[in-house]
């Protein structure tokens, strides 16, 4: 019997491929929230999840650890995709990243100076791509979480982060002020899995994408 091994992260990207899992026909045997555990079995023999920190599922994928995964595109441009195939957009967990400044602070008109801006970010490589492209001069500040407490605190002008109602800004008198793109999750597939156990992995990618495009119907 083939292993299959699933890499996917707790909370929203775990409830989101719920469905998708049971469209393949993949049914997990506990909840990672309640459960603790790490590794997680299903009705499926030979089909198991790994449950990692959501910026660690690439890695995983990478090296082999898991054959398939599910990741944010965020994620996944931070990572820079090395040895991962990437068939489908899963269309879950959506929102978008952004560039947010206190209410208070002019951005346009600072890009427009030329001012060279500090901004504060888990993500480094799209902020440094989205403003090399702008031509905005930029001292990045990598920060691990709460974001938006860099600009409150004095430690930068402006954020780059995920957006999805705005209510968290808003509570931090903060402001999107630029749309960098669109994110959404991706199923990634460790390249050499997919050459060696093609039988195995086809029908679950097959089955994902069905799902996927019943949702969009
Ligand atoms: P951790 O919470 O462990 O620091 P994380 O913040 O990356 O890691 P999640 O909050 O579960 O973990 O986010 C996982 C993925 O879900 C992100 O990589 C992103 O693609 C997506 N995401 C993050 N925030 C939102 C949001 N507010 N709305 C929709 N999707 C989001
Ligand atoms: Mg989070």
């Amino acid at each position: 019997m083939t292993e299959i091994i699933i890499a996917l992260s707790k909370g929203r990207i775990f409830e989101e491929t719920l469905p998708l899992l049971a469209a393949a026909g993949i049914v997990p045997d506990e909840q990672p929230e309640t459960s603790r555990k790490l590794i997680i079995g299903s009705n499926r023999p030979g089909v198991r999840l790994v449950i990692a920190r959501a910026s660690d599922v690439p890695t995983y994928v990478q090296y082999g650890a898991a054959d398939l995964g599910v990741a944010g595109k965020d994620v996944l441009i931070e990572h820079g995709g090395v040895g991962l195939y990437q068939p489908l957009d899963l269309n879950i967990a959506r929102c978008r990243m952004m560039v947010a400044a206190p209410e208070d602070f002019d951005y346009a008109s600072a890009v427009r100076q030329g001012a060279r801006l500090k901004v504060a970010t888990k993500y480094i490589r799209t902020a440094r791509e989205h403003f090399a492209a702008k031509g905005v001069y930029v001292n990045l500040i990598k920060l691990y979480g709460s974001m938006e407490l860099a600009p409150l605190a004095g430690l930068s002008d402006a954020i780059v982060d995920l957006v999805s109602s705005g209510a968290t800004l808003k509570a931090n008198g903060l402001l999107a002020v630029e749309q960098i793109m669109e994110i959404s999750c991706r199923l990634i597939v460790n390249q050499a899995a997919l050459k060696l156990k093609r039988d195995a992995l086809q029908p679950i990618i097959d089955a994902f994408q069905g799902a996927v495009e019943a949702q969009k119907c």
